[in-house]
């Protein structure tokens, strides 16, 4: 007996059930009561051990096991047969100096036999171990703890179907670890479906039977799929059938009585668990490892707390697993425990409230003292932000306890927040895993170390982790003068949320102590709100207190990261990435604890703020949406050349609708493609112009080669610029003049660097420019412009070009640039349509008419030819004197001007830096190519300006 105990201990240890010896030594053995033994077996061509375990033996092979008798192969007793069935199937070689785990040995072990050609235990040696000893006394007995144990939690979408269930327990049963805990969620919608059936079972709507019937279906079809006909799923379907009729009772009760009470619908909603925990440790059994479910509320012992929360006690759950484990007839390889569903110390169920099956995984983890703690979810790790609304979030790859927690509370629902806490009590690291993707290392939250740098993070993203946001958020803003340096406000305001059992997620106080705002669920404000004016009275009504004021629909945005809030500059990259983004921000509170910086804004905005944030710290490219008006010859070839949009022509063909600006401003303005937005305005409208004004206010940007809104009305054109100005939005029109050659960003990067413009003179029109260019004594000119007309340097109209007017507004705009305040109407224009040619219906007809005049400008030239002077036609921005012009000019042929050819444009800026010799631009100033590449080069401008690197 003495040898028995003795080998058993060393088995035991060497197993890692440690905590069973005491059970064993200090109980007394019986033999007709051993249910189970283990073995031990040397291989031919090893010394190893082969070790396996589950094989149940006959009092008599169990007193022979528990006397060390050993069991040969040849004459396999009916213990040693099983034995050895199960050692062919469990078996696993192992050096007895280790401590093994009879499942990675498993593996190990078909290797071994493999290699040495079915290398088969030459003898059984069969020895009782402890763990599988039934004993009489079990006074002193303690469920083993240690780490030993790994906990695992498979959230809802693991165990969403039969497929899942059996991918889950495959996952359990190939983790090597000696003993391992399994907590599990409902199967995926199971609760909310529970949450439903009590809503409509309390509003006396019938329809709940219906519904609880297709929740029996599911489960009903699962465990068909699942145990195929078996004891087992027999043995799940009477369970099931008598669930369902003890609910089906209560749940007519919850009708009649038009209301549920907590408890009860606490015992409702936790049957998802209680179901999915059986068909899961029933799959696990089918696999061939023996598995147990436990229901936690046996166990598990919370208590309620104010803030709608539960507190663990751990003592008294810790005596309750020891009183669980003394129940059980054997220790089974793995445990599978419910998530959610707990006990309050009185023994009534309850549960540990949405999404808790996480926190009960890290409290079951605290108990056995569990080396890890498992979380199985749908995605590979915490996101450096919610994949769902961030699709180029990362996946991090540690996180610290303060990290996570941090990033759950607000909002990351990838972990329920208050799963860290029982962790950290014993630094028990969690990972967070895939359970699509087993493979993926997924992210380990463990204490943080001073080295801690996430391969993940960038160097520039410093030490932000994530972000997270809190969606129907209210703001309760306490203002008043009297509450300065009056003791004792902030404590009564909050007592009083206390009291109301609200639950609050934010505070911040500004140091003037004149106001106090804090950050309720949207569904509490009402009610907060109220509490405080009935507090308050007195001092609302002396004045002390101005108001209590409720901001509703707003949303919480947390950037979370360890030490974050104390490294110089991270704070100002999230608040310039969100006004970049013209997102208002509408409190700011920063956790002494350094670990978030968190801000309010509207919940409108929030999810273009979160793109916003996270862009800047984590991307190297700046998403911007574009919104394209006008997708004719300028802008059908940005989308051809600027931006990838291969089917652009055909989408519209079959998608297109009829342009509703209203309606398109809204689809840019919502957000979801990017936190940036930029209108690019390709048409000549002063239609959509009028815009402008709306846009920038919306934090629309805009960029356009449009020259109605700068040479339009100056009042408005000088109200556009200002509100550019107080915004963070950007309008960029460098293709107004010139189209793609740098004449605005020239005459900017003059005035900024303290220049003086004294004259900016130049041939702006590219039809001019070539009628001119070509006007000579051998044609005349109406020939020519029938020439330009035929080539397509031309407006349809020749008389648009030949107006002058188009030079005019490019005059206007280059003038506002400089600082001069004129109108259109200031600038005299020389049109260059005869006269009673300018109202003639058609083009044909002017372009008959024109021969006519040919010899009044045929003489001009002849003039300037006489003089050795060329003809041009030219605008002129005169900032000395204040005023513009556009006219036909002659300049001598040694002149900047007279060297022009084809349709070119040129610019000359007389300057105070420049004044001898102008600083000249020249290059083709027309045409839809260059057009709409000046367009993109001001939306890559814009993306720079946003934060893109250059
Ligand atoms: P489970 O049922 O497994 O507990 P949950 O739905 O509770 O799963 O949590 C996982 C989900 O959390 C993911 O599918 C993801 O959409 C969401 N989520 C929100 N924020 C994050 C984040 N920062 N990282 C990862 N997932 C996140
Ligand atoms: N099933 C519970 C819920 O949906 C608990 C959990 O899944 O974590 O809230
Ligand atoms: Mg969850």
């Amino acid at each position: 007996m003495a040898t028995a105990v003795g080998l058993a201990t060393d088995i035991a240890r060497s197993a890692g059930v440690g905590g069973a010896l005491s059970r064993a030594e200090g109980g007394e053995i019986s033999s007709r009561e051993v249910v189970s033994v283990s073995a031990w077996a040397q291989t031919k061509s090893t010394s190893r051990w082969c070790s396996f375990s589950r094989c149940v033996a006959s009092p008599a092979a169990a007193a022979a096991a528990a006397n060390g008798h050993l069991v040969k192969r040849s004459k396999p007793s009916s213990a040693s047969l099983s034995s050895y069935r199960g050692l062919r199937r469990a078996g696993v070689t192992h050096s007895l100096s280790e401590p093994f785990s009879p499942h990675t040995l498993f593996r190990s072990h078909e290797t071994a036999e493999n290699r040495d050609g079915g290398n088969c235990p030459t003898g059984v040696q069969v020895r009782a171990t402890l763990a599988d000893v039934h004993v009489k006394s079990k006074v002193d007995a303690t469920m083993p703890r240690g780490e030993s144990w790994a906990v695992h939690k498979f959230g809802g979408t693991c165990v969403a179907n039969a497929e899942r269930i059996g991918n889950a327990a495959k996952i359990i049963v190939d983790d090597p670890s000696a003993q391992k805990a399994v907590v599990v969620s409902a199967m995926s919608k199971v609760t909310d479906t529970f949450y439903e059936i009590l809503r409509l079972a309390e509003s006396r709507d019938e329809s709940y039977l219906r519904v609880m019937e297709s929740l029996y279906q599911k489960h009903k079809e699962t465990a068909f799929a699942l145990l195929g006909p078996s004891d087992a799923l027999e043995k799940f379907m009477k369970k099931l059938d008598g669930d369902i009729s003890n609910l089906q009772a209560m749940m007519r009760a919850i009708f009649i009585a038009g209301h549920a009470t907590d408890t009860f619908s606490d015992i409702v909603v936790g049957h998802g668990e209680l179901w999915a925990a059986q068909l899961l440790a029933a799959s696990i059994c089918k696999e061939g490892v023996s598995a147990v479910w436990m229901d936690a509320r046996e166990v598990l012992v919370v208590s309620p707390t104010s803030t709608q929360q539960v507190d663990p006690d751990y003592e008294l759950s810790g005596e309750r697993l020891d009183e669980w484990y003394q129940q059980q007839q054997a220790i089974p390889d793995i445990l599978v425990i419910t998530g959610f569903i707990a006990s309050t110390p009185e023994g009534v169920p309850t549960t540990l409230k949405r999404d808790g099956s996480d926190f009960s995984a890290a409290i079951m983890g605290a108990l056995l003292l569990a080396k890890s703690i498992t979380i199985w979810t749908d995605v590979d790790g915490v996101y450096s932000a919610d994949p769902r609304k961030v699709s180029e979030a990362v996946v991090l790859s540690t996180l610290s306890y303060q990290e996570a927690w941090e990033m759950s509370y607000f909002g990351a629902n990838v972990l329920h927040p208050r799963t860290t806490l029982p962790a950290m009590k014993y630094n028990i690291p969690i990972i967070i895993k895939n359970v699509f993707r087993p493979s993926f290392p997924g992210t380990w939250i463990g204490p943080s170390t001073s080295s801690d740098q996430d391969p993940a993070i960038s160097e520039e993203s410093g030490s932000v982790k994530g972000f997270a946001t809190i969606d129907h958020v209210a703001i309760i803003n306490v203002e008043g003068t009297g509450m300065a340096g009056v003791p004792g406000t902030a404590g009564e305001i909050f007592m009083t949320v206390k009291e109301v059992g609200a639950n609050v997620i934010m505070i911040s106080q500004a140091s003037s102590e004149h106001s106090i705002c804090f950050a309720v669920p949207e569904t509490e404000a009402k009610m907060v709100a109220k509490a405080l004016e009935i507090k308050f009275k007195k001092a609302l009504g002396a004045g002390r207190i101005s108001k209590v004021e409720v901001l509703r629909n707003c949303s919480i945005l947390a950037a979370v990261g360890q030490k974050m809030a104390s490294t110089p500059g991270v704070s100002a990259t999230f608040f310039t990435a969100l006004a970049k983004a013209n997102i208002n921000i509408r409190g700011i509170a920063q956790g002494c604890s350094e670990y978030n910086i968190t801000v309010v804004v509207d919940q409108e905005e929030r999810i273009r703020a979160l793109k916003a944030v996270h862009a800047r710290f984590y991307l190297s490219k700046t998403p911007v949406s574009v919104g394209v008006v006008g997708p004719g010859l300028i802008g059908g070839t940005l989308l051809e050349h600027g931006i990838d949009l291969t089917r652009w022509k055909e989408i519209l063909q079959e998608k297109g609708e009829p342009a509703d600006m209203a309606k398109f401003t809204e689809h840019l303005r919502a957000g979801y493609l990017s936190p940036n937005r930029v209108m690019v305005d390709c048409t000549a409208s002063a239609f959509v112009a009028e815009h402008y004004d709306d846009w920038l206010q919306k934090g629309i940007h805009i960029v356009t080669p449009n020259k109605k809104a700068n040479s339009g009305p100056l009042q408005q054109y000088l109200k556009l610029r200002n509100l550019q100005r107080k915004s963070y939005t950007h309008y960029f029109y460098e293709a107004t003049v010139g189209a793609g050659l740098p004449i605005i960003s020239t005459l900017r990067g003059l005035l900024e660097t303290g220049d003086k413009i004294l004259k900016i003179e130049g041939i702006f029109s590219g039809t001019l420019s070539y009628i001119f260019n070509n006007f000579n004594r051998e044609k005349t000119f109406s020939g020519i412009v029938a020439e330009a007309k035929a080539s397509g340097f031309t407006e349809p109209d020749p008389r648009d070009d030949l107006s002058g007017m188009d030079v005019g507004r490019k005059v206007v705009i280059l003038a506002r640039e400089s600082g001069l305040q004129l109108e259109l109407e200031d600038i005299p224009v020389q049109s260059l349509v005869p006269e009673p040619l300018q109202s003639v219906e058609t083009a044909d007809e002017f372009m008959q008419g024109l021969p006519a005049y040919d010899l009044q400008i045929g003489e001009q030239l002849e003039e300037a030819e006489a003089r050795g002077e060329v003809l041009r036609y030219i605008g002129v921005v005169d900032c000395v004197k204040n005023e513009g012009s556009v006219e036909l000019k002659s300049y001598p042929k040694s002149h900047a001007f007279a060297q022009l050819s084809g349709s070119d444009n040129i610019i000359a800026f007389t300057t105070t830096r420049y004044r001898d010799q102008p600083l000249i631009v020249r290059g083709p100033g027309a045409g839809k190519e260059v057009t709409a590449g000046g367009v993109f080069c001001d939306v890559l401008r814009l993306a720079a300006y946003l934060g893109a690197p250059s």
